[in-house]
C-alpha cells in the first residue's frame, strides 16, 4: 500500500467526519480506496507515480468542497472501468446504484476521445448537455481534471497544450456559468501557462516584483482591520488575505495599459460575516477608519453581477497611502461562490446532505445558456449544429466504437445509428453489437451505449420492413429511396426485355 495514498486518504476522511456525522459515509469512502487500491494495484501515472494517487487526490478536493460521501466514493472509483480489468458491474455489486449511477455517467464522459481540437470540444460539449440531470457527474469531472493539470508536466507538450486548451474553452467557462468561481479560478491558473506560456512568464514576472512587498503589507493590515472590528463590537467569521486568480489578472492587465501599479486587488481583503447587515457594519467600519477610493465601492450584494457572484467591494486608502480591496460577504455568499449555484442542494447549512438530483428542467435551461455563450466565441464560429432545447430533451448520446458521440432521438435503433453515420452502412448493414452484445436491428438503444454495426458487403439494399421501427428522418428517407431505386431498377430490367 503506497503510503502517501493512505495519507490523503486519510486526510480526506478527516474531512469528511466533520460535515457527515453519518459513520456509514466514511465506510463507504473507505471501501471505495480499498476497491480501487486493487483495481490499479500495477499501474502507475504518466508521472511514475501509482495510480491510486490520481482519484484518491481527486476525492480530497471534493472533500475539501464539503462534497457528500457518496460524491467522494464514485471520485475514487471513477477510472476503474474505463483503465481496469474490474467492470462497472464489479462496482455495482459492491457499492449499489447510487454510486454506480456516477461513475457511469464519468465514464460515459470518459469515452470521447481526441480527434481533432474542433472535434473533441463538440463532443465534450455534447456530453455536458447529457449529463445535464446529474450534475454530479460534473463536479467529479472538475476534480479529475484539476489533478490531471497538476500532473501536466508529465506529459508531451502537444498532450499537455492540448488538455489545457479543452480546460480555458470548456471547463472553466462551466464552472463560471455554474458560478464555482473558486473552481474556474483554479482551472484557468493551472491552464494558463501551457496555453500562452509567454503572457505567463510576462505575467509572473509583472507580480513578483509586487508580492513580495504585498504579502507582508497585507499581514499587518489583517491585524489592524481585526482590531477595528473587535473595537466596534462587530462580529466576523473570518479575515484572511487572497491572492488574485493569475489568469485573470493578466486579463485585467490587458484592460489596464499592462500596468500593474494600476491593480488594486492583487492580494484582496476578504472578510467573511454572518449575515448581509454584518457585510454593511463592517463595510461602514472600514470607511470610517480609511478614506474610501472614489468610484471603487460596488455593491454586488444589491445589485450581483450577471453572472451571480455577491459580496461587497470597496478599495480604500489604507495604511501609508496604499491601496488595499476589501471584499465583504457572508457564509452563505463565500459558500456559494465555491459550489455555485447548486450550493443550495448540494449541501446545506446544517450540514445535512442532500443527494437528490437536480431540477433537470433548470439544468437544462442553464447549460443552453452556456451553450450558447460557447458559440459565441470566435473559436466555435465554425460549429454550426446547434441542439435545440426540445430537441435535447429527448435526445440519447451513442458512441461509435471510436469514440465519436452520435446523438438520437429516443427510441432509436442500431438501424437509426447506421443511416445517420452513412446511407451506405444502413443499406449494408445485418445486424449489430451494442457494448459487445449482439443486438436485434430493431433494438431500442441507450444513451453511452457503444456501437458496432455488422455489414455484409453483397447487401445494398435496406429493407422496407424496418420501416416499423425507424425513428430518424434520415432512416426513413433512405430506406425508401432504396426501394424506389430498387423498384426502378427492376422496372428498367423488365422494359429491356
Ligand atoms: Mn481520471
Amino acid at each position: 500500500m503506497p503510503k502517501a495514498a493512505k495519507q490523503i486518504m486519510e486526510e480526506t476522511l478527516g474531512l469528511v467526519e466533520k460535515y457527515e456525522p453519518d459513520k456509514e459515509a466514511a465506510e463507504q469512502i473507505r471501501r471505495a480506496f480499498q476497491f480501487a487500491e486493487i483495481a490499479h494495484a500495477d499501474q502507475k501515472r504518466a508521472t511514475g507515480e501509482p495510480y491510486i494517487y490520481h482519484p484518491v487526490r481527486a476525492g480530497l478536493t471534493l472533500a475539501k468542497m464539503k462534497m457528500p460521501a457518496n460524491i467522494i466514493a464514485a471520485t475514487i472509483l471513477h477510472d476503474v472501468p474505463e483503465d481496469t480489468d474490474y467492470s462497472i458491474e464489479d462496482i455495482e455489486k459492491d457499492f449499489g446504484q447510487n454510486i454506480t449511477n456516477l461513475v457511469r455517467g464519468v465514464t460515459k464522459l470518459g469515452k470521447l476521445k481526441y480527434r481533432g481540437v474542433e472535434r473533441y470540444i463538440e463532443n465534450l460539449r455534447k456530453m455536458f448537455m447529457a449529463m445535464a440531470e446529474d450534475l454530479r457527474v460534473v463536479f467529479i469531472k472538475f476534480a479529475d481534471r484539476l489533478d490531471n493539470l497538476e500532473t501536466l508536466e508529465a506529459l508531451p507538450e502537444k498532450k499537455r497544450y492540448r488538455v489545457a486548451l479543452e480546460t480555458m474553452e470548456i471547463y472553466a467557462p462551466i464552472a463560471n456559468r455554474l458560478g464555482m468561481f473558486e473552481m474556474r479560478g483554479k482551472l484557468e491558473d493551472l491552464s494558463f501557462k501551457h496555453v500562452y506560456p509567454k503572457e505567463y512568464l510576462w505575467t509572473m514576472s509583472q507580480l513578483k516584483e509586487r508580492m513580495e512587498h504585498k504579502q507582508h503589507y497585507i499581514e499587518t493590515v489583517i491585524r489592524l482591520t481585526k482590531n477595528l472590528l473587535d473595537k466596534d463590537g462587530i462580529q466576523y467569521i473570518s479575515v484572511h488575505g487572497r491572492a488574485k486568480h493569475l489568469y485573470s489578472l493578466y486579463k485585467k492587465l490587458l484592460k489596464y495599459g499592462k500596468d500593474i501599479s494600476r491593480i488594486h486587488d492583487l492580494i484582496a481583503l476578504r472578510i467573511v460575516t454572518k449575515d448581509i447587515a454584518t457585510c454593511y457594519a463592517v463595510l461602514g467600519a472600514i470607511h470610517q477608519q480609511w478614506k474610501p477610493m472614489p468610484g471603487r465601492f460596488k455593491d454586488y450584494i444589491a445589485q450581483p453581477k450577471p453572472n451571480g457572484y455577491r459580496s461587497l467591494h470597496t478599495s480604500v486608502f489604507c495604511e501609508n497611502g496604499e491601496v488595499v480591496e476589501f471584499q465583504i460577504r457572508d457564509s452563505e455568499m463565500h459558500a456559494e461562490s465555491e459550489y455555485g449555484i447548486v450550493a443550495h442542494w448540494a449541501y446545506d447549512e446544517t450540514g445535512k446532505k442532500e443527494t437528490q438530483k437536480s431540477q433537470p428542467l433548470q439544468w437544462v435551461n442553464e447549460l443552453m445558456q452556456i451553450q450558447k455563450e460557447l458559440e459565441d466565441k470566435k473559436h466555435f464560429s465554425e460549429i454550426k449544429e446547434s441542439l435545440k432545447i426540445d430537441v435535447f430533451q429527448n435526445r440519447l448520446f451513442v458512441f461509435t466504437p471510436k469514440g465519436d458521440v452520435i446523438d438520437l432521438p429516443e427510441g432509436a435503433t442500431p438501424v437509426d445509428f447506421a443511416f445517420v453515420i452513412h446511407s451506405d452502412l444502413g443499406n449494408s448493414c445485418v445486424g449489430a453489437m451494442v457494448n459487445d452484445q449482439m443486438v436485434s436491428l430493431d433494438h431500442q438503444l441507450k444513451s453511452g451505449d457503444v456501437i458496432f454495426i455488422i455489414t455484409d458487403k453483397n447487401r445494398k439494399v435496406a429493407s422496407i420492413d424496418w420501416l416499423k421501427f425507424v425513428k430518424t428522418r434520415q432512416a426513413r428517407h433512405h430506406i425508401k429511396t432504396a426501394q424506389k431505386n430498387k423498384t426502378s431498377h427492376l422496372l428498367n430490367i423488365l422494359k429491356k426485355r
